[in-house]
């Protein structure tokens, strides 16, 4: 591994930090747990969030993905007829809830988001675009214009006109002590405010992340985006649900993430977890939207048949093993488990949905954020045999995005770790 830590140079930019004083090779899975390069295993909190939605080694993908490789044709460019595609599209199709849905397949989210921006911006005929605060949507020309965190917006250069709306940011002074309903009646406002001001008359969409990942799993008051669609839907501005984090029943209260604001969006986007591990996503749209575009667009790897395979068996097994009630089940969980550590003055904020949590990390004197707190709590987590994420605008909420199989044993497990762990960084912290 040591020797591997040596040669990474070669692989990332210099600037992006990898996980952990002494950062992990992972080697191998089963479940919910996976064995280092070093021969250490863990229980991961984490890899439901970074590819493996299911967990690692599914049976049931696997075999369909090594069905579809005996075959041969292994990849094919969307030129051609391809069965795995148009099953798998209107399977999400038809979950979308999204009126004469049609679906297209990309590599990644960042393909996806950009897709769905062209969509809109060509439908609407403008580059004006509305985006949330401490959003993250990918890291492409177009998706970078819509990333409203600084920690991640590696260039100011998009060519999309972004203006950015208040979601999660509960906590700036100007929304202190307000209720949900205030709040949202403040974000509305302001919304108008953006539009009769900022934008030109023609704005084309609103896009957002039911929950913010990369953002600290941070959440809106349920409500928000359904009353921000109705300001939308005045002025025709379409609404595009980044679903790559929160999709699938990851939420349990919904199977999309908006649905937990009462919303249909008119597209939405997915990644990460669909291929349990292999590289799928795509868009979701109304078919009108997708029909307008004027010329060919193709991908030559998107809805490719491996990919569709693996897409195709990670459906079927989340709705035949309702993962999204296993979500609600095994969330509450931990976080009722996890809740009792707001009573520490170094917990800002224990908050989730389903299995998509954060413990917010917070300086015991001031309140401020506390990333160095979070990076001890991962490190001894790590020590435990716990892996956990780290996200937020200062890099001080733990995340925890854990398969949607995990069991309550489990989560119990991991709680304890946590409670253990966050109880002990605390100590140190408050004595210090
Ligand atoms: N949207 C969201 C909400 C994401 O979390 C991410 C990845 N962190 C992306 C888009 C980009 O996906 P990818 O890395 O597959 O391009």
């Amino acid at each position: 591994m040591s020797d591997l830590r040596a040669r990474h140079h070669a692989v990332m930019p210099s600037w992006l930090s990898l996980y952990y004083d002494s950062p992990i090779e992972l080697a191998s899975g089963k479940g919910a747990r996976v064995t280092d390069a070093d021969g250490h295993t863990y229980l991961d909190f984490f890899c439901g969030i970074v590819t493996t939605m299911l967990g690692y080694d599914v049976a049931e993908v696997r075999e369909a993905v090594e069905r579809q490789l005996a075959r041969g044709v292994v990849h094919t460019s969307t030129l051609y007829l391809i069965r795995g595609q148009v099953e798998v599209a209107e399977r999400i199709a038809r979950l979308s809830g999204i009126p004469d849905a049609k679906v297209f397949f990309t590599n990644s989210g960042t393909e996806a988001n950009e897709t769905a921006l062209l969509l809109a911006t060509h439908a609407r005929g403008t580059d004006q675009v509305l985006a949330m605060r401490n959003s993250y949507h990918g890291r492409s020309y177009g998706t970078i214009g819509v990333t409203g965190n600084r920690g991640w917006k590696n260039s100011s250069l998009s060519p999309l006109n972004a203006h950015y709306l208040h979601g999660t940011d509960r906590d700036a002074p100007a929304f202190r002590g307000m209720s949900d309903a205030e709040y949202i009646d403040a974000c509305v406002a302001d919304l108008r405010d953006v539009l009769a001001t900022a934008t030109a008359p023609n704005v084309a969409c609103l896009i957002a992340e039911p929950v913010q990942g990369v953002g600290g799993f941070a959440m809106a008051p349920d409500g928000l985006f359904a009353a921000y669609k109705e300001v939308l839907d005045e002025q025709g501005i379409l609404f595009i649900s980044d679903e790559v984090q929160t999709g699938w029943g990851r939420t349990g209260s919904s199977f999309w993430g908006i649905g937990n604001h009462g919303v249909t969006p008119d597209a939405m986007t997915f990644a990460k977890g669909l291929g349990n591990g292999f590289a799928v996503g795509g868009v979701v749209a109304r078919g009108d939207l997708m029909d307008a575009l004027p010329a060919k667009g193709v991908s030559t790897f998107g809805g490719n048949p491996i990919a569709m395979a693996a897409a195709g068996a990670t459906i079927d097994y989340v709705l035949e093993h309702d993962l999204q009630a296993n979500a609600a089940r095994v969330g509450s969980v931990l976080i009722d488990g996890l809740r009792p550590l707001t009573d520490l003055s170094t917990v800002g904020a224990v908050r989730g949905k389903g299995l998509m949590l954060a413990v917010e990390m917070v300086d015991p004197g001031t309140g401020a954020p506390a990333p160095s707190l979070a990076t001890a709590v991962m490190e001894r987590a790590r020590e435990r045999g716990l892996l956990v994420g780290k996200g937020g605008l200062h890099d001080n909420a733990l995340r925890m995005s854990p398969p949607l199989t995990l069991t309550a044993e489990d989560a119990r497990e991991g709680r304890d770790i946590l409670l253990d762990v966050v109880t002990a960084v605390h100590g140190e912290a408050a004595k210090a």
